[in-house]
């Protein structure tokens, strides 16, 4: 068989879209949809000329219409495809928690269906011009970070910003993570460290909730010589804000956490 022929189409579909990035994590739970959903604020707000999209590929766990605010929203499918749901005016999302009925609905599919979706996406969903577009990935390496790189690959992916938390138990799978990335030809853009300081509100002292006995993700970026965007700290505050769906780079702009981030968005 030759190559897939939605290898083409996806490949016409991104060419109106610049910088396309894949957001990895090793493990669950790391703060990747964060991540993904901070750098798509961040990126928005650094220039209101810029357009940025976030596809939710993670179909079992899809957590951006809530952490975006956009829960409950409907995607309509017009002549030139799917549009996505607006954030603001220049931050999209489109994600399979649009198409479930409640959001408590569970997707219970095996690799092929996911897949299929991922192809659909990358395919159907009409973007418009965008300068950024990130996926919001399933954690670790499976089926359907196969098929992105796989769909992606015609199209020019610009590479994968992966997250971690200090803890050597997330270092493990993030090693196996840029491993992967090295063995299908994806370009690391960089690992962000999450949660990797905790300051109390109340006493302001600096705690390391999740130890890097090893070094954490700094140490871990010189071994594989690979770059470190910068670090996150765990704030409560932040975790508010995502659950509430409110945008943390506008309700705190002086937080740490959006400092930090600025940096972040900056190196990418
Ligand atoms: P993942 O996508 O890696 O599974 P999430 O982004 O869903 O992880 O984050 C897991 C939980 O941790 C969420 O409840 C989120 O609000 C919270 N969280 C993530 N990063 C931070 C942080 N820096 N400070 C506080 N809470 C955070």
């Amino acid at each position: 068989a030759g190559p897939d022929p939605a290898i083409e189409i996806i490949r016409n579909r991104l060419s109106n879209v610049k910088h396309k990035i894949l957001i990895l994590s090793g493990k669950g739970g790391v703060g990747k949809s964060t991540v993904t959903s901070l750098l798509g604020h961040g990126l928005a707000a650094k220039n209101p000329d810029i357009n940025i999209g976030i596809l939710d590929a993670d179909i079992c766990g899809p957590s951006q219409p809530r952490v975006l605010g956009v829960r409950g929203e409907q995607v309509h499918n017009s002549g030139s495809g799917w549009s996505p749901v607006y954030v603001k005016d220049n931050l999209s999302l489109m994600s399979i928690g649009f198409l479930l009925g409640s959001p408590d609905d569970a997707v219970i599919w095996r690799g092929p269906k996911k897949n299929g979706m991922i192809k659909q996406f990358l395919s159907e969903v009409d973007w418009g011009d965008l300068d950024y577009l990130l996926i919001d990935t399933p954690p670790g390496t499976s089926d359907e970070h196969l098929s992105l790189v796989q769909y992606l690959c015609g199209a020019g992916v610009s590479g994968a910003v992966v997250v971690t938390t200090p803890q050597e138990v997330a270092l493990l799978d993030v090693r196996k993570e840029i491993h992967f990335c090295r063995k299908v030809a994806l370009p690391v853009i960089g690992v962000v460290e999450n949660m990797s300081l905790f300051v109390c509100p109340n006493c302001h002292s600096r705690s390391e909730i999740f130890p890097a006995t090893t070094g954490g993700a700094g140490q871990m970026c010189t071994e594989l010589g690979v770059r470190m965007l910068g670090a996150l700290p765990l704030d409560p505050l932040l975790a508010r804000c995502c659950d509430a769906g409110d945008d943390f780079t506008t309700q705190l702009p002086h937080s740490p956490a959006v400092q930090q981030l600025r940096l972040i968005v900056d190196s990418i």
